[in-house]
């Protein structure tokens, strides 16, 4: 069991007040907070071991590269990737998923199909439609049911040897439906289509293994896993990503530069021109050492808690309605109130210090799917209460009658 009133006391910004009001905090699908832990590492970087580094033959730089290339160890573990090269830094999922689909650019032919699904949050839509656009590649979508859960037979009737890439989230932003990925990864590369998962919203709530689900690519955000912002990962086996080519030129990726001919650097660096974010990268590990330390089957508990609660005290809220009923869901509650705009009920809470996303989620074709303009979303935390959560459905009530 968890003792969350000491996990609380651990992310300073818990005890702050927002519009006079105790900050209640549900908007982390958007980003998480940080823990002291975290915040002091960030910190300890730029007092201690600031450096350029993988150039300088001085203390610092060395002492700066063999902090960033732990971290980069660390990540490999965390994910079960195969090799350290296997990981590139990034900074964010957006980066990772447009690196990948830049480089399709130099494999598809017109006439190839790439898969997305209904589910996705536009930076994994955007980027496949960009090169849709520059190859003549088809882009097809898996489509979904009334829960919001993928129809996996419909995915299978998709697939073809057309197919070269499939591209799909983990978990939902929008809805919180986790996707049966592992099975849709042995289902493309049964047609021999790559597969890259979009992890933005699952690395907070479990530990990818990417051997296990044998994933092609996985892309994730450091800044939803209480890491810095402007962080990331990008997983690609290590065959996919010697043969995709590089994303950005510049410093750091290569081995030899003359005006008439550049070679790359060998793996990550192919992948990694010019100075990273340095101290970010660094303190992702530290950020991924303090959810272990916490321990994921910990996290998923408390979070399930949360939903199991959440979902029944919204519910009594007449005129309610929940989008997303799949049955595998992390902890987030989106919703609607008969009548009433999201934008408004989310205005109301916030002056009451409730931090709750309204809107459309990046993933408008989700909202058009179901004929609304946007949701409420509630993403809990493990840091989340369930008095929390009561606090919020009072808040909500109230809204209501307001605004009835
Ligand atoms: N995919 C999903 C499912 C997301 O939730 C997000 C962030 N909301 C992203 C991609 C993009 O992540 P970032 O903005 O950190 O690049």
């Amino acid at each position: 069991m968890l003792d969350i009133q000491k996990i609380r006391a651990d992310f300073p910004i818990l005890s702050e007040k927002v519009n006079g009001k105790p900050l209640i905090y549900f908007d982390n699908g958007a980003t998480s907070q940080k823990p002291q832990i975290v915040i002091d590492a960030e910190a300890k970087y730029y007092q201690e071991i600031n450096a350029n580094i993988h150039r300088g033959v001085h203390t610092l730089s060395q002492l700066a590269t063999d902090a960033y290339e732990i971290s980069r160890v660390k990540l490999q573990h965390h994910i079960n990737a195969k090799f350290a090269h296997e990981v590139l830094f990034t900074s964010g999922t957006t980066h990772g998923i447009n690196l990948v689909a830049n480089g399709f650019a130099s494999i598809l032919k017109p006439g190839d199909e790439v898969l997305v699904s209904a589910l996705e949050h536009h930076s994994n839509i955007v980027p496949w439609q960009m090169l849709c656009e520059k190859t003549g590649a088809v882009l097809k979508v898996i489509p979904i049911n009334d829960d919001g859960e993928l129809i996996i037979s419909e995915y299978e009737s998709l697939l073809s040897d057309k197919t070269k890439i499939v591209t799909v989230n983990h978990i939902s932003n929008a809805l919180g439906i986790i996707n049966p990925v592992k099975e849709m990864i042995a289902k493309a590369h049964a047609v021999g289509a790559a597969v890259l998962i979009d992890g933005a919203q699952a690395v907070p709530h479990l530990k990818p293994d990417v051997q296990d689900l044998d994933c092609d690519f996985y892309a994730f955000s450091g800044h939803k896993m209480c890491g810095p912002t402007g962080t990331g990962i990008l997983f690609g086996k290590e065959d996919w990503l010697n043969k995709l080519p590089p994303y950005q030129g510049g410093g750091e990726m290569i081995k030899e530069v003359t005006f008439e001919k550049t070679t790359y650097a060998d793996l990550p660096h192919k992948f990694e021109a010019g100075t990273p974010n340095i101290a970010g990268g660094i303190v992702l590990g530290t950020a991924v050492d303090y959810l272990n330390g916490i321990g994921f089957g910990n996290i998923q508990l408390q979070e399930h808690k949360l939903l199991e609660h959440a979902t029944k005290r919204l519910l009594e809220i007449e005129g309610l309605r929940i989008y997303g009923n799949g049955k595998n869901k992390a902890s987030v509650v989106s919703f609607n109130i008969d009548g009433i705009h999201p934008y408004d009920i989310g205005s109301i809470i916030d002056k009451l210090g409730i931090a709750v996303r309204t809107g459309h989620h990046c993933a408008q074709p989700i909202m058009n799917f179901f004929c609304i303009p946007g949701t409420i979303r509630a993403s809990f935390s493990f840091y989340n209460t369930k008095e929390e959560i009561d606090i919020m459905v009072e808040a909500i009530k109230k809204a209501k009658t307001m605004l009835s």
